[in-house]
């Protein structure tokens, strides 16, 4: 989000012609008719593309004739899609009809993926954030396949597309892939469509019919527990907990705190002891303490924790490289099993979306481990639900974690995380 500010604070300064020029012109045209309407086609368009995954249209669709293009872009918190009609059109006119409807899916797979700018900048950016760019032109690729694939458009008409608006060169200093690049992850799209899990899906009353794949079962998540603005406005979380451990007359309470994008914190405490454990990460450096005891991260963990970008794993997770391994149960509730990698899974319930089980296998002394994570009893926080309960299972012991309060965007600052 901040990026997107400095973009717009940019914006103003820095002259990179006619399309920084175009989008002020289209917001303040906008503005001033307090209120944004798209054509009917368009919005006709938009509504197919959002009832395949079942999302609600929370974007503004905007025409706005100077951007030959269209793009998707955040601003003050509301999502828009801007969309050259005129360009829709020739694209159109000069492929097949599946290009528009190929081309605004796709630009909506950049809100899906919480992406938050589509420029062309090529020149603000450095090769780092253009390499990020191009990675999220393909997610929003593999989005925008699986969706034209649904609604019955062939892999050949969007080829025909790519053939037009995109070139074979070496992509390195673009923000755009290239179209071999471009067309290999519209295909991976296509095959998520294809994807038909062993049970009747359309079976009446089966909320899960859309469920076809990783991508979409992430996206069904993302939206039981609150959608995608609900989420990227959570910035920290301080939550205290009951704790019990299987066979132990101990009752330690805990407090949890997590910090944007990947900071951690837990405490844990035991009346008349005192503060007896404690994990801390800063986002580079992190230890676990017990009595006084300071043991550093090893390189895994540190490694581990660095690949979390955020406090909500389905926000960040490589939809490129996630698997629906397929539907299974958990006491008698069907669950989609989604396999992360070779070591950890997530388990997210059929009906309704929620996560309610992660499993992961770790090595420790040379031994694997699998350690599981149930997680029940979701409640509202700020328009987020939480699990306030959470039990884990680590070789032989049981934790059971019961949460009293969890606070979102208070009482957590970078001291906690020293
Ligand atoms: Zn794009």
């Amino acid at each position: 989000m901040k990026k997107l500010f400095l973009l717009f604070f940019l914006l103003h300064f820095i002259s990179y012609g006619q399309k920084a020029v175009g989008l002020e012109i289209c917001f303040e045209y906008q503005k001033s008719l307090k209120g944004f309407s798209a054509e009917k086609d368009a919005d006709d368009a938009l509504n197919d593309i959002l009832a395949v995954i079942g999302a609600a249209k929370n974007f503004y669709l905007i025409p706005c004739d100077e951007i030959n293009n269209a793009l998707a872009l955040t601003y003050k918190g509301e999502r828009y899609i801007m969309y050259d009609k005129d360009f829709i059109y020739k694209i159109n006119k000069a492929t097949n009809d599946w290009s528009g409807k190929f081309i605004l899916a796709h630009e909506v797979g950049h809100h899906i993926n919480g992406h938050t700018r589509d420029f062309l900048i090529a020149s603000m950016l450095d090769d780092q954030t253009k390499e990020k760019q191009r990675e999220e032109e393909l997610e929003a690729d593999v989005f925008a396949g699986f969706i034209v694939a649904k609604l019955g458009a062939s892999y050949n008409q969007i080829k025909e597309l790519m053939e037009t608006i995109t070139s074979e060169k070496d992509d390195k200093y673009s923000t755009h892939p290239n179209r071999t690049k471009r067309l290999e992850a519209i295909k991976r799209g296509f095959d998520n469509a294809q994807v038909n899990l062993n049970i009747d899906l359309q079976s009446e009353g089966n909320t899960s019919a859309r469920l076809l794949t990783a991508n979409s079962v992430i996206l069904a998540h993302i939206k039981a527990i609150g959608g995608i603005e609900a989420i990227n406005s959570v910035n920290s979380v301080m939550s205290s907990a009951n704790v019990t451990i299987d066979g132990m007359s101990l009752k330690p309470t805990a407090v949890l705190k997590m910090m944007s994008p990947n900071m951690s914190s837990m405490e844990m405490s035991i009346e008349g002891m005192g503060t007896v454990m404690k994990q801390k990460y800063n986002g580079s450096e992190g230890y676990a303490e017990q009595q006084g005891n300071k043991i550093p991260m090893s390189e895994t963990e540190l490694a581990e924790k660095a690949k979390e970008k955020g406090l909500f794993p389905e926000t960040y997770l490589d939809v490129n490289k996630i698997k629906l391994v397929g539907l299974t149960d958990i006491d008698g509730i069907e669950v989609y099993k989604v396999k992360v990698n070779d070591y950890s899974f997530r388990y997210y319930n059929a009906t309704t979306g929620l996560l309610v089980r992660t499993e992961k296998i770790e090595e420790e002394n040379g031994q694997k481990v699998t350690s599981v994570q149930d997680l029940s009893d979701y409640r509202k926080v700020n328009g987020v639900l939480f699990p306030y309960a959470q039990k884990v299972t680590n070789g032989t012991y049981v934790i059971h974690m019961n949460f009293t309060d969890v606070v979102v965007n208070s009482g957590v600052s970078n001291w906690d995380f020293k």
